[in-house]
This record gives structure tokens, sequence and C-alpha cells, in this order.
């Protein structure tokens, strides 16, 4: 029977989740990539197209198994069922692939379906093409209706591993995504949606793109900047701005109404070596270049709202820290925001799933050294709090510490002052902490930004 109106139940799963992480390699766990690039995939879909209604398997990093996947989606009766996988091999394997079903023939609906989504997806994703393939798959052979199951990747390949790093890489594979499912289902855009976006500028929003090329709390290094800058042929200029009562010299080194254009002066003043540039809109709003929150010390971005609610989402029973991080980080000129995902990253997400109890209210495993060393303890949250943001500042800065709160970190003198500016320069450094332990504080920062988004 034809439908009137072209309307699409599509059943969008991210694969594995919660104790499964799915395949693992360079720091990164296959269920947050397919999380990340199946929620973008909804929110294009849903913000362009109309008469879509979707289902996702998850929408948070919960276990669920793949027959409550199928029975969900079958007796939801999708007319669609997209499962969403990075892949795992030996490290040397690199690229893209798609699936369905072994028993369906080249010439099925399916088997359309696949082709078409398959060429959108290529085109965006920067992969290898690896072809479209059939496997028996339990989520392909299960459902009731057509299904495909992409694998974007392989994560142990460092090739593939830095591009899943990469937040526009992700909305890239998503728009692939979701340009094939548009095309394969006739999906009516929404008329408020223009179909391509304006140029050069956007004058809807007059959004401007400023490229910051680093924030100083000392007005010479800020002039230090603009020198080398200008020395390397970028115009720079220095600009005041108070958060928070501090005073912070920011640099900027130009400005655009075109995103694109920003960009590609972003990557200029990048290729002169100051990496931790970042992107800014004129509202306020920051990219998510994954450079741009390196740094230990700056400003917190995230609300405590957004940080409760990011991590209520996970664990419905966590404390609310999110306004003694924002407060605090700020008197520190700590990212109270990265801090908190670094608490998250330590306690399980609020969760203390490791030697850490709750009554220590030790949010950053301080003295922690692995073991049955439970660590340091502190009376209240807010000294917990304080004590994870003086030690971070023992690493990154080497100022006195601001007096206005008693030292509370037990480990402040041990650190050697200064040795980690960034996050990833922790890594080896922070307790019990790894080799890419900042790069996992970040991804998490990540998550913690696109849900508040
Ligand atoms: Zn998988």
């Amino acid at each position: 029977m034809e439908k009137e109106e072209f309307s699409l139940k599509l059943y969008l799963d991210p694969g594995h989740g919660g104790t499964d992480p799915g395949a693992q390699g360079n720091g990164l766990n296959e269920k947050d990539v397919t999380l990340n690039i199946a929620l973008k995939i909804r929110d294009i879909l849903t913000n362009s197209y109309e008469s879509v209604d979707i289902k996702m398997s998850r929408t948070t990093d919960v276990s669920k198994s793949l027959s409550e996947r199928t029975t969900e989606a079958n007796s939801w009766g999708a007319d669609y069922y997209l499962a969403i996988h990075i892949n795992a091999a030996s490290g040397s394997a690199q690229g893209y692939e798609d699936y369905i079903y072994s028993s369906l023939s080249d010439s099925s609906t399916t088997a359309k379906y696949q082709s078409t989504i398959h060429e959108e997806v290529i085109k965006l994703n920067q992969l290898k093409d690896r072809g479209r393939k059939k496997a028996n798959f339990h989520v392909l052979r299960e459902s009731t209706m057509p299904a495909f199951l992409s694998e974007n990747g392989f994560i142990d390949n460092s090739h593939d591993a830095a591009l899943m790093k990469q937040s526009s890489w992700r909305q890239d594979v998503a728009q692939g995504h979701a340009n094939g499912i548009a095309i394969a289902f006739n999906l009516k855009r929404k008329t408020n949606n223009p179909p391509e976006p304006p140029e050069p500028s956007n004058p809807v929003t007059g959004t401007l793109y400023k490229v910051i090329a680093g924030s100083f709390q000392s007005r010479e290094n800020a002039d230090e900047r603009v020198a080398f800058l200008e020395a390397n042929g970028i115009d720079a200029f220095v600009k005041p701005t108070t958060i928070a009562g501090k005073n912070w010299y920011r640099v900027q080194a130009g400005a655009n109404s075109n995103r694109e254009n920003a960009e590609k002066r972003l990557a200029e003043v990048k290729a002169a070596g100051i990496t931790d540039a970042f992107l800014v809109a004129e509202n306020g709003v920051t990219t998510l270049e994954s450079a741009d929150r390196n740094s230990i010390m700056g400003p917190t971005q995230l609300s405590a709202g957004q940080m409760n609610s990011f991590v209520k989402g996970i664990n419905p029973d966590a404390m609310e820290l999110g306004s003694l991080y924002q407060t605090l980080g700020e008197y520190y000129g700590i990212r109270g925001d990265i801090t908190f995902a670094q608490a998250m990253h330590e306690t399980n997400y609020l969760r203390f799933t490791g030697v850490v109890q709750p009554e220590q209210n030790n949010f950053a495993g301080i003295g922690a050294t692995g073991g049955a060393t439970r660590g340091a303890s502190f009376a209240t949250p807010k000294d917990g709090v304080l004590a994870h943001l003086q030690h971070l500042y023992a690493y990154a800065s080497t100022e006195p510490l601001p007096d206005q709160y008693p030292l509370v970190d037990p480990r402040f003198q041990l650190v050697e002052r200064g040795s980690a500016p960034n996050w990833t320069d922790l890594n080896g450094k922070w307790a019990v902490s790894g080799e890419t332990y900042g790069q996992s504080v970040l991804d998490l920062y990540e998550r913690m930004v696109d849900s508040s988004n």
C-alpha cells in the first residue's frame, strides 16, 4: 500500500553499551563512538526531515542484549533497522564496510537501500571503501524489516582511530548515513531547513567565528603570543575579557562569518605552532575542536546544570557536584567542566566502582595508587572538589596557590609544579593513569558537550 505522506519508522541501534564496550583501541571504546554517531544521526534526521519517527536501542551508556534490540524493533513495527558499529582487527586493517543479511539477493529492496546508504556514507567519511557485504549477524537475521549494519572504520588502526576522535568526523559519518536514509526513503525535507547552508555568511544568525590563539592571565604572555603570530605573518591582537571577576587576555587571530574560512585561518594558526588554538562563535558557543580544550587552565564553558544532567543521564543517583566544580574552578582559573569530566572518569560517574569509596569524597583518585590503597579522604564534597582543583593547579601552574581556601590536597607539595599544563600531560602522572589518560578525560568531556547541545 502506498503511503500518502513520506514517513519512516527508523530503529536506530548504536552497537554495544554498558558492560559491553565493543571493540577497543587507541584509547577508544566502540560503544562510545557508536552512541555518539547514532545520536547525531537522530538529530540530523529529526531536525531536517518531516515524518521521521526514530526509536533508539539506547541513548546512554547502558547494557542491552542483541535479542532485546531486535525484539524491540520488531514489536514497535520499525520500517528499517540501522545498526552502527566500529570494526577491529589486527591494527593494520582499515576502512568502511556495511552489511545486510547473508541470504538476501543483490536485487532485494534491502540491497538497494544498502547501495544508496553506502554511496552516501563513503562520500563523507574519508575511509577506505571495503565494499558492501553480507553476513549472518543477529540483528540482520532476527529483525523482521530490512536491516543494515555499518562498520565505520577500525578502532585499532591508528589512521581510522585518529578520525574517530574528531567530532567533525563523527558528524560527517552521521550526515552520510542520514543522507542515505533520506534518499532511500524519499524523506521530505522540512521547509524551514533550506537544502544548502547559506553562503558565504550566515545572515540568519549573524554568527561570527573568531580564531582564539591563546588565553592568558598575564598580559605580557598575551603580547608575546601576538608578536610570535605576527612574526609568522598572522595578524593578531589582544582582547581583555573578564570571567567571574578574573582578567583574561585572549589573543584573537582573525574572525570570519563563514565557518569554513574561519577554519582555514585556524589551520594556519595551528600550523604556525599554536596547536591549542580554537574557534569561538560570537554567541559564545565554542566548537568541539579537539585541541581547544587541552589546557587545564581556562574558563569553564558548561553550566553546573549541564554537568549534573549529563551524569544523571548515566547514574541517576549521582550527587550534584556541578556548581562546586564550576565556582571553585573559576576561582582557581581551571576548566571546572573538564575537571568534572575527570571526576566522572575517576569515579565511574560517581558510582565509585574502584577502590575509592563514596564517603571519602575523593573524586580525583588522589593518593589511590592501585591495589588496595584507598587514597585520601576529605570531610565534605566541597573539600574533595577543592583538593581535586588544587592538585590540578599544582600540575598546571607555577604560581602560588590562591589562598581564599585552605590547602586540603595532601599531595600538593609532591607535584613538580607546572609539569603538566595540558590534560594529555597528565598521562602516566595522575595516580594510576595510563598513556591515554588525558585523551580519555577529554573524550568524556566531549560527550558532555554533545549531550548538552
Ligand atoms: Zn560492534
